[in-house]
């Protein structure tokens, strides 16, 4: 290369240039998308290696987006040294694969989310890990699915779409007898409801893409464990499998974290008066809340969440798919959305989405008719949102 050529070197293409600084600083976090990260020297390096020194290197092993949001979701639980995760299912798969190996046998509950059930019944027996299901409302069918190989529990504390409760003391105290690990998949309840650390948890699981981040606008997800050793392996296996989640969403969802109480609390405001509504409704036959005293698990809610009841409710319509149908059609306003925890309303129908697969006997076992709708309950103002189940009900 000539020197002129070299004189003429585009500025653009110049990356040491630093971030024009003065005495003040930005009051938002700033998002930092580099990939790699330059150590000043290979002493350096060996140093951060070593945790002599701390620094990033490369960003799937961890970037500063992500570690502030894990850090902010740590606070909230009580927790230590948790990860965010590229999504909800990547920190479910770093907790179960990151901890078990083959001749190992999990217990998950019978109603975990749609892939959680998935990977436990599909993907976890080709890599020699057993499985099992139970139904975490009773613990002794828990205790009674535990062999002398299970290694781990897995279990929500509401369950999804009928929102039953789990009979979490028993399992902590099954999990703990047993000398079995238990991981609670907090997505529903939310740290603002329950802290599975304070109850007998080892391992707590997120889907930040829900009520954290709260705006179905990111997928991530958190995992950690309280035992250091086995965090780091949880680490280890979300690293070399690149289950890393990018800077922009950490930032996004970090952003979403600073109104999560206030969005909480009015979400389950709404919910509760929005579960009264429909109890009232003629086309109603019944509603699954769990602050109401006609849920089958009122007590043991009130004895494990308190006053917190969370955002979703579920309703059977008087009626069929075509009339829960109609009911779609009729409100377009009501998101037909398979997802959950917006600040949103979003409304969604098992039967043709998450529990499509099953037959509808094995449906109505679960106590999911053709007429069952699941709602995950916004901040909006509640009069519109009655209107809006209104206007939708009266097509019934
Ligand atoms: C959505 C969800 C997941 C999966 O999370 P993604 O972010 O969609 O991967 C896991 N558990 C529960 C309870 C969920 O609702």
């Amino acid at each position: 290369m000539s020197d002129d050529r070299r004189n003429t070197r585009p500025e653009t293409l110049v990356r040491r240039m630093p971030l024009a600084e003065g005495v003040s600083r930005p009051v938002v976090t700033p998002i930092q998308p580099s990939v790699v990260y330059a150590s000043p020297s290979i002493d350096t390096l060996h140093a951060q290696y070593e945790g002599r020194e701390t620094g990033y290197t490369y960003a799937r092993e961890g970037h500063p987006n992500a570690t502030l949001l894990a850090r902010k979701i740590d606070a909230m639980e009580g927790a230590e040294g948790g990860i965010v995760t590229g999504s909800g299912m990547a920190a479910v798969t770093a907790a179960l694969m990151g901890l078990m190996g083959a001749g190992d046998h999990v217990v998950g509950g019978n109603q975990l989310y749609g892939r959680s059930l998935r990977l436990m019944h599909q993907d976890l027996g080709r890599f020699g890990i057993a499985t099992s299901v139970a139904d975490p409302t009773d613990a002794e069918a828990v205790r009674a699915a535990i062999r002398p190989e299970t290694k781990m529990i897995l279990v929500e504390v509401v369950s999804n779409p009928t929102l039953r409760v789990a009979d979490m003391e028993g399992i902590a105290k099954v999990a703990r007898e047993a000398g079995v690990l238990l991981a609670v998949d907090n997505t529903f309840t939310t740290p603002r409801a329950w802290r599975p650390f304070e109850h007998g948890a080892d391992i707590v699981i997120h889907s930040v893409t829900k009520l954290l981040a709260g705006h179905s606008d990111v997928t991530l997800g958190y995992v950690v464990a309280k035992d250091a050793a086995l965090q780091k392996a949880i680490y280890d296996f979300a690293v070399t499998t690149g289950l890393t989640p990018s800077p922009y969403e950490c930032w996004l969802a970090e952003r979403g974290l600073y109104t999560f109480p206030l969005r909480y609390d009015r979400a389950e405001a709404n919910a509760a008066a929005l579960a009264d509504f429909l109890a009232g409704h003629p086309k109603v036959k019944r509603v699954l809340y769990p602050g109401r005293d006609d849920h089958p698990d009122r007590a043991r809610a009130k004895a494990l969440l308190g006053e917190r009841t969370g955002n979703m409710v579920s309703f059977e319509i008087e009626g069929d798919e075509r009339a829960a149908n109609r009911m779609v059609e009729a409100a377009p306003q009501l998101p037909f959305a398979p997802t959950l925890g917006d600040v949103g309303t979003t409304l969604s129908h098992p039967a043709s989405s998450s529990h499509r697969a099953l037959t509808s006997e094995a449906r109505a076992e679960l106590g999911m008719s053709d007429g069952f709708f699941r709602v995950s309950v916004g901040i909006e103002e509640i009069d519109l949102l009655i209107s809006d189940f209104e206007q939708g009900l009266a097509a019934v």
